[in-house]
């Protein structure tokens, strides 16, 4: 069995290698898009603009069925990652801090 540190390591020295970030995150938004609930944003035409994403609970702490990263430790546990420091190295890649996984698709 590894030990803690060992899959600490493989996280970050995983994910920092751009094809298996890339990878990794084409199969963590493909699961989201699958999961979440799913928005069509149409304009006056009646024509597709944007589909928008949501957990579809309140970002809310007390909020006994909000799930944040539900997804995430999913994939993370199918390739040993820790899904803390995935998230760490996600939001380092995006530039910003999230608070919920259903924001990926924000901006
Ligand atoms: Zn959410």
């Amino acid at each position: 069995m590894h030990n803690t540190y060992t899959l600490t390591s493989k996280t970050y020295i995983d994910l920092d290698q751009p094809e298996i970030y890339q990878r990794f995150m084409q199969e963590y938004l493909e699961l989201l898009r699958s999961k979440l609930q799913q928005y069509k944003i149409m304009d006056q035409n009646g024509d597709l603009r944007e589909i928008r994403y949501s957990c579809g609970q309140d970002h809310d702490p007390r909020n006994p069925n909000w799930k944040p990263f539900q997804y995430l430790e999913q994939i993370c546990r199918k390739y040993g990652y820790d899904d803390m420091e995935a998230r760490d190295v996600i939001e380092d890649q995006i530039g910003r801090r999230l608070v919920c996984e259903c924001l990926l698709f924000d901006g």
